[in-house]
């Protein structure tokens, strides 16, 4: 059998997004041993980068060593119990997922609906709190990546709060996209991925939680049913003061990638990072309208890095998408759940989000629609 050699294709789907050649390398430097001095600075420095990407001062601020869904599982577990009540905010395929972690759990979700498309409605999630006292959180999903919908992190942090509840958010594609301040909003627990804005690899899930969610999981009845994701045990190992104890081995090639892709982060600055996002998105923007494309999501919800473009009346979804991919090497996502064959999804996430990447896009719809760009 030959060695796999994988296309070069420009990545403009849900994620992940295109890798740089920097964080390749990174990847590419000698393994050592995940308890070796310099591998432990290196984690140090990792934590750190990435309460700089958060904006937090959260001490308990890590990578899981798994995928975003990892993250997602990570928050529930540990702050969730049975017989808790969780209320989980649902306009996109993500928010699906929080009720099932919920449901496993033992606990009970009580369902905040709102239609694929639109924002979390932040009087439906007051109300489902008067309704259910004594709810332990809210969970929701900040940029929501099957839809290309931004909700209002900050009011729904807020809402949380004054009824006593913890805030879950799920930042896998807003991490380093949009702005997000996890201490000043108040969130409590928050997970990301590094595929989505952040640009390295899949494989590895940000993770932060705060001075409340620590204080929910010291607190628990019963012990966090996953023995991998209990933060209480992973913490012996990312923060052992001195003496970092075995829990499993840390997948060390791919926290270079992660620091890499944070030192690069860093280097551009978040806020620049954020501007980027938006000026590629409006260039994007302007060039569809050009073609007669329109965008799924109001203007006031729309995520920069995830844009949702209606299908026009008689054009094959699926035939588009593979003309992209086999005669332009580009990768769009496709429509999810109630929006599968009516949009498109075009990413434009951490190194994919950048004028080149727009041109190209637009010049290959262009010849493929037969749309005068
Ligand atoms: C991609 C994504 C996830 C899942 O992350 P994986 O790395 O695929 O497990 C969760 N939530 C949102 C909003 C996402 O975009």
């Amino acid at each position: 059998m030959p060695s796999f050699m994988p296309p070069e294709r420009l990545l403009l789907g849900p994620g992940p997004s295109n890798v740089s050649s920097r964080i390749l390398q990174a990847l590419a430097r000698p393994t050592i041993g995940h308890l070796d001095p310099q591998f432990v600075g290196m984690m140090d420095e990792l934590k750190a980068l990435l309460r700089y990407a958060f904006i937090t001062e959260n001490p308990l601020t890590v990578p899981v060593s798994a995928p975003g869904s990892a993250g997602m599982e990570t928050c529930f577990v540990n702050l969730i119990e049975a017989g808790d009540t969780v209320i989980v905010c649902q306009n996109g395929v993500f928010g699906g997922r929080m009720k099932e972690n919920v449901l496993r759990i033992g606990a009970t979700p009580v369902m905040v609906q709102d239609d694929f498309g639109k924002a979390i409605d932040l009087n439906k999630v007051a109300e489902a709190f008067k309704a259910n006292p004594g709810v332990k959180a809210l969970a929701f999903v900040h940029a929501e990546t099957s839809t290309g919908v931004e909700s209002d992190a900050q009011a729904l942090c807020q809402l949380a709060h004054e009824h006593g509840a913890l805030a879950i958010v799920d930042a896998v594609t807003s991490l380093g996209g949009i702005p997000l301040r996890v201490d000043a909003w108040g969130v409590d627990a928050i997970y990301s991925g590094s595929q989505k804005c952040l640009s390295a690899p899949p494989g590895l899930s940000p993770v932060s939680f705060g001075e409340r969610a620590v204080a929910a999981l010291k607190a628990r009845k019963t012990p966090v049913q996953s023995w991998f994701l209990d933060l209480s045990l992973v913490m012996a190992y990312w923060q052992g003061e001195g003496a970092r104890s075995y829990h499993h081995t840390a997948p060390i090639n791919m926290l270079y990638g992660l620091h890499e892709s944070l030192v690069m982060l860093q280097e551009e600055g978040l806020e620049a990072a954020w501007a980027r996002h938006r000026r590629n998105h409006e260039r994007l923007h302007d060039g569809l309208q050009r073609m007669g494309l329109e965008l799924l999501v109001d203007e006031r919800h729309r995520l920069p890095q995830l844009n949702t473009v209606c299908i026009p009346e008689g054009v094959e979804d699926l035939a588009v998408r593979r003309q992209l991919l086999d005669q332009h090497s580009i990768e769009i996502g496709a429509g999810l759940g109630s929006l599968a064959s009516k949009i498109w999804r075009i990413g434009l996430m951490g190194a994919s989000s950048h004028p080149d990447s727009v041109d190209r896009v637009l010049a290959a719809l262009s010849q493929v629609l037969k749309r005068p760009l």
